[in-house]
């Protein structure tokens, strides 16, 4: 798929999520708009300390962080250069970066950095957790697909059981900061990247004096404190059958992480549609009749890893995941018009108008 596909919904995305919720646009979304309408900005909070908006590309996504108060230009500022210190240390293709050091080590032992350990050390911990549905090694297949590239294919099935003998994420070593990948192996943060970037910049704003601001991160966001009222943060969650939002939530102080096919994804010769979240145990692109997972969590990097993880798994291991691990709240939508959302969170989300026909089922605990 070429680039240009993705890059408008991300664009709408991040219109909407700005719009629904730092903008304060809320109402826009109740009385039916989609919450793109980002022109009547400040309406709703007449009076409110006016939101410093910054916009930029990196981590190959578009993101928009908005924050309040007196120190909120000096604060992104800080913010922005913080993504692009943490991107060049975790690039695949930055041949600075400390993955590429990793990647490229032939089986060597590398000296990581803290945070870099950090953050291998936490996607491996999820990888096992989640059986393997996260897998930080999962690289070389997506660059048989063409997700590396943009130049899209469909391999073989020979030539994926073959790149998958180099997968899995129990053949990495890391003690303390060294780490040692087998030669022929590649590590990639791309499904837990962007939620440990946001926690990390979330906190650089809390240091800073900041109690509100939004971070989307390529629409994964981390809300920093409420709204400057005091009142939630209303989100639109995108909708994944097409543009605009299919519901608000509200929620405060928490990462709100979304993975979907939508994001990045082609048509193939035969006509189907291959995503770009990839089933770790056949090497083919998930097709289990999700449309998207969306994760509640404190943590940007729990949320990001869960929200890749969950996708995988599908419908009804997730369900079984989230009740032996019920420390987190999901929304999951399916390809043919449905909504399973956890109990914590029934309460937060409101579909818009035109989805209201929508079949809800709340996860409950037992
Ligand atoms: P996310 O947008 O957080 O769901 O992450 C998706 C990205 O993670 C993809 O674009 C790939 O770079 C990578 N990826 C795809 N499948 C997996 C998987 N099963 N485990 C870990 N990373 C994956
Ligand atoms: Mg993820």
């Amino acid at each position: 798929m070429k680039r240009r596909l993705w890059v408008i919904p991300a664009l709408l995305c991040m219109l909407c999520m700005t719009a629904c919720s730092a903008a304060g646009t809320a109402a826009g979304v109740e009385n039916g708009h989609d919450g793109r309408d980002s022109s009547s900005a400040g309406n709703a909070e007449e009076g409110a300390q006016d939101p410093v908006q910054t916009d930029f590309f990196a981590m190959d996504t578009y993101m928009t962080f908005t924050a309040y108060g007196d120190r909120a230009r000096e604060a992104l500022t800080l913010a922005e250069e913080e993504i692009r210190r943490l991107e060049s240390e975790w690039s695949v293709t930055d041949e600075d970066s400390e993955i590429w050091k990793i990647n490229h080590s032939g089986g060597q032992p590398v000296t990581l950095s803290d945070e870099t350990a950090q953050i291998v050390r936490f996607a491996l911990g999820m990888a096992e957790e989640t059986d393997g549905a996260l897998e930080p090694t999962i690289y070389p297949v997506l660059t048989a697909w063409g997700f590396t590239t943009d130049e899209n294919r469909i391999p073989g099935e020979e030539e994926l059981r073959s790149l998958l003998e180099n997968v899995g994420y129990e053949k990495v070593e890391l003690n303390g900061n060294q780490i040692t990948l087998p030669a022929g192996m590649e590590l990639d943060l791309g499904a837990v990247g962007k939620g440990y970037a946001g926690d990390l910049t979330a906190e650089l704003l809390e240091e800073k004096g900041i109690t509100s601001a939004l971070l989307d991160i390529g629409g994964n966001v981390q809300a920093v404190g409420s709204r400057p009222d005091g009142t939630d943060w209303r989100l639109g969650l995108r909708n994944p059958y097409g543009e605009g939002s299919i519901g608000v939530l509200s929620v405060s102080d928490c990462a709100v992480v979304t993975s979907g096919d939508y994001e990045r994804y082609f048509i193939g010769e035969d006509g189907k549609e291959y995503g770009h979240i990839i089933d770790p145990e056949t090497g083919y692109p998930v097709d289990n009749g999700l449309a998207s997972v969306t994760i509640i969590t404190e943590e940007g990097k729990k949320g990001d890893a869960l929200s890749t993880s969950m996708f995988v798994k599908g419908l009804e291991q997730a369900q079984e995941y989230w009740r032996t691990h019920p420390d987190f709240d999901m929304i999951l939508i399916t390809e043919d018009g449905q909504i399973y959302l956890t109990e914590g969170v029934q309460d937060r989300f409101e579909l818009n108008g035109s989805f209201g026909n929508m079949e809800v089922h709340v996860i409950t605990a037992d």
